[in-house]
């Protein structure tokens, strides 16, 4: 199978993936529904980097949290500590993702948003390759519909070129 290479920076399922995000099209973001992001150091100082211009666009229950508790919750996923949900949806998410929007409106959309977030579906299992997520490869059991690609979908090669490429420059 080909893959995407530059330098050491590997896509194991370049040439097949297809991807393509509707947000704003029809999906509502429900990815940052009961989904809990594994935060990163760097995310942490992104985030906190614009904390206080952040808190007063959440909604006001996570808002009420965070002032409460923090956006980190004590589970783990991977050694990492993972963001918090209220009502079923991540703290950060407020008619789409505060973090995108506020990054976005600086002109840097990946500027506040945690690593995993940014570069999704982009995965790196640690050993530094990355894969597309998609139902059907590497036993992918998350039933989101954009997970899903048809025939018609584009390739994944095409439609995340930003987040290859963030993925190459951060990867952990
Ligand atoms: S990644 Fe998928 S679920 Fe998330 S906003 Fe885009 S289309 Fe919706
Ligand atoms: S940080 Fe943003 S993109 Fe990530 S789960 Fe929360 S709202 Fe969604």
């Amino acid at each position: 199978m080909r893959s995407v290479r530059a330098s050491d920076f590997v896509v194991l399922n370049a040439d097949s993936a297809r991807f393509e995000c509707t947000f704003g099209r029809g999906c509502d973001g429900v990815c940052c529904k009961d989904s809990r992001a594994a935060i990163l150091a760097g995310d942490i100082r992104r985030i906190d980097s614009a904390f206080p211009e952040i808190l007063p666009l959440l909604r006001t229950e996570a808002r009420k949290l965070i002032e409460r508790d923090g956006y980190l919750s004590r589970r783990k996923k991977s050694g990492h500590p993972m963001l918090r949900i209220v009502d079923r949806w991540c703290v950060f998410f407020n008619s789409g993702c505060v973090l995108h929007k506020m990054g976005h409106a600086k002109g840097n959309k990946f500027a506040h948003k945690p690593f995993a977030c940014a570069v999704f579906p982009l995965h790196g299992p640690g050993d530094g390759t990355f894969y597309v997520r998609q139902k059907g490869y590497d036993g992918e059991d998350w039933d989101l519909f954009c997970l899903a690609p048809t025939a018609q979908t584009p390739l994944a090669s095409d439609t995340l070129r930003e987040e290859f490429a963030l993925a190459s420059r951060m990867r952990v």
